[in-house]
């Protein structure tokens, strides 16, 4: 077993103590300490913001060009780093290694997209006629707070760190106390290639993130998270008219037509639903299918699902991790049980890797519900877990009816032979993102599609130069032209 680490906060690329440290528990082995973090106060927040709005009046005058060098090192660094980060992130979190290794490699991505992305953004914007010319320029807003989630923390941490530093701003950065430890050490190297203050990290729960969200240096926040906590920070927020920018949670339908082929696509839509234990924002999280290929449909699932080997994230041969958190676990096992009490059937499926583990880790049986009623809590709430709603419909129009019934609407699938007919139905979808035969973006779709959530699944996108655009405010220059001066 690694030495146990001991995680400080970073403020103006300064390792910082704190007086309180909170133990980090392995949530596959709940028996290991990982580590600790420090946990930060009120007064390491302000400082953190203070050096960060420091920074930024130097930062801000930085080409774009030298920005964009310095994230494309940050990507080779933290490629670098792989073997030590993907381990940490999956003794923190509970992911599995394979993921935690993917995790690093797309992180590094997201920085060199980001800067490709730079060069047309910041083509200069000028026009003139007779009266006068104008330049639209694009200016940084200042410190930005960026708030991280615990299911894919260096992935959505740097989905943030890249276009709020491309475009100039500088940024303190919040991770989720259920995986702070990957997210700060990557963070500590990469600030080291950066001017003190640009880059920050303070610790901390809902009180922390409460005094970064009102703290008036601060002047945009990037939240991704729950929708509740969105509501909590909108609110404080208000206080000081920060402009917001919220990646939140979906319950993501995933539709399948009539003459779909089963055998096919049925893996897929289970990978998609079962990869990181169901916690991924875009995990599909309830199925529609047609009444007269039910049931064909729930056995060729329920064999797929069977074969998944519940294990800790370390051991390379268990294909399903633990879920992160006691809170989130005891959620899930709640749900379920409550399911098992409706008319709906529950299968629980898969294997027990080291089943004399199973106690000592939030180990959970990934689990198909057949037949579940549309209002019922498994199928209207996002269980951000390994349990998946299959749901008969009679009618095509009745699927997309129910996809549609809810608040959320980040991502959604839909599954056919026929190209044509399942883009109709796609069309028809509230979401941010509809796949087609697929879930998820495939690379055209990460680098070119904006991605965000509709209704309450959030507000603003990452990625392209909409993503972007996030980060700047418009500063119009207009010079008039001095057309009747008497000569
Ligand atoms: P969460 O809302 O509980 O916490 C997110 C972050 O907010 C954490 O860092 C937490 O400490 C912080 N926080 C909590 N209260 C706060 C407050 N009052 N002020 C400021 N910060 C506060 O979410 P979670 O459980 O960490 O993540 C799971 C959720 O995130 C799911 O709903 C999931 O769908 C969503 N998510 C969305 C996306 C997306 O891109 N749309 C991606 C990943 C996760």
């Amino acid at each position: 077993m690694n030495k146990e680490l001991s995680i400080n906060l970073l403020i103006n690329n300064n390792e910082v103590k704190a007086e309180v440290y909170r133990e980090v528990r392995d949530p596959g082995r709940l028996t290991d300490v990982v580590g600790s973090v420090a946990v930060g106060t009120a007064e390491h927040v302000d400082q953190a913001v203070r050096a960060a709005h420091h920074a930024f009046q130097s930062w801000k005058k930085a080409d774009w060009t030298e920005r964009a060098a310095l994230l494309l090192k940050a990507a080779d660094l933290l490629e670098g780093e792989i073997s030590t980060l993907a381990p940490i992130l999956t003794r923190e979190a509970g992911i599995l290694i394979s993921g935690s290794r993917g995790e690093v490699v797309g992180a590094a991505n997201v920085l060199r997209t980001t800067v490709e992305l730079a060069e047309s953004f910041y083509r200069p914007n000028q026009m003139e006629d007779d009266k006068g010319w104008i330049s639209v320029e694009k200016k940084p807003m200042g410190v930005v707070a960026g708030i991280i989630p615990w299911n894919a923390p260096l992935l959505i941490c740097m989905g943030k760190l890249a276009p709020v530093l491309i475009t100039g701003n500088t940024i303190v950065i919040k991770p989720s106390p259920f995986a702070s430890m990957a997210v700060t050490l990557a963070m500590q190297k990469i600030a080291d290639l950066f001017p003190p203050g640009v880059i920050n990290v303070v610790h901390g729960d809902a009180e922390v993130g409460n005094v970064l969200t009102t703290h008036p240096l601060v002047r945009k926040i990037t939240f991704t998270g729950g929708g509740q906590t969105a509501k909590n920070v909108m609110k404080a927020a208000s206080e000081t008219l920060k402009s917001v920018h919220f990646e939140l949670g979906g319950n993501d339908p995933a539709i399948v037509l009539d003459d779909a082929d089963l055998e096919e696509i049925i893996p897929q839509i289970a990978d998609a639903a079962f990869r990181r234990s169901g916690q991924i924002c875009i995990a599909i999280k309830r199925v529609y299918i047609p009444e007269k290929i039910y049931s064909s449909a729930c056995e060729i699932m329920c064999d797929y699902v069977n074969k998944l080997i519940v294990g800790h994230g370390m051991n390379e041969h268990a294909t399903l991790g633990p879920v992160n958190n006691e809170m989130q676990f005891n959620f899930i096992k709640k749900l379920v049980e409550s399911t098992k009490q409706s008319n709906a059937k529950v299968v629980e499926l898969g294997t027990k890797l080291e089943p004399d583990q199973w106690e000592n880790g939030y180990y959970l049986q990934p689990a198909i519900v057949i037949d579940p009623d549309h209002d019922q809590a498994v199928v209207t709430c996002e269980q951000f877990g390994p349990v998946l709603p299959l749901i008969p419909y009679r009618t095509e129009q009745e699927a997309i009816f129910y996809a549609n019934n809810m608040e959320l609407g980040l991502a959604s699938s839909v599954w056919s032979s026929d190209e044509e007919r399942a883009l109709a139905v796609a069309r028809e979808i509230e979401a941010g993102l509809t796949s087609i035969n697929g879930a998820g973006s495939t690379p055209l779709g990460l680098k070119y599609a904006p991605f965000g959530g509709r209704k309450q699944s959030g507000i603003g996108v990452e990625r392209t130069e909409l993503g972007l655009a996030e980060f700047i405010e418009y500063h119009s220059l207009n010079f008039h032209k001095r057309t009747n001066v008497s000569k």
